[in-house]
């Protein structure tokens, strides 16, 4: 991890959500819409100058610091900010599904090895729905 961009093991202690239902921060599909209690408690919570930066740079997923993860990847698409999960530090290698979907992610398309890799995950997937 970037250790210039301090995450939750160092401000969460303030974070103003704690506690709150997860299920609220991390909708259902691409999660647009921010819901208005996660508006309120951002608004109001001591770090989330720290959460949105830390967010912006580390988390592809999730409403934090205010911010939906749409709204992040429009600002990193505008500010050539690089998302850093511990994936993209350690990424898998071709030929995998994850890598598959990373190229998804950045907006290429799949190389033959991760295409197959994916193809291979999904019909293995459908074939053990339509046993059980
Ligand atoms: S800004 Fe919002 S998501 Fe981030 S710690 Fe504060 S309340 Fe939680
Ligand atoms: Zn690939």
């Amino acid at each position: 991890m970037d250790t210039s961009v301090p995450g939750p093991e160092v401000w969460g202690s303030s974070a103003a959500c704690r506690g709150m239902d997860a299920d609220l921060f991390y909708p259902e599909g691409r999660g647009a819409v921010i819901p208005l209690a996660v508006i309120e408690v951002c608004e109001g919570c001591p770090v989330i100058e720290q959460c949105r930066t830390y967010a912006l740079h580390h988390e592809a997923k999730g409403h934090w610091g205010g911010t939906s993860a749409y709204q992040r990847l429009r600002v990193r698409q505008a500010t050539g900010i690089r998302l850093k999960t511990p994936e993209s530090v350690e990424p898998a290698p071709h030929g995998t599904d994850a890598a598959y979907q990373r190229h998804q992610r950045v907006g290429d398309l799949p190389c033959p090895a991760c295409t197959e890799a994916h193809t291979r995950r999904h019909t293995g997937y459908r074939r053990a729905q339509m046993a059980s």
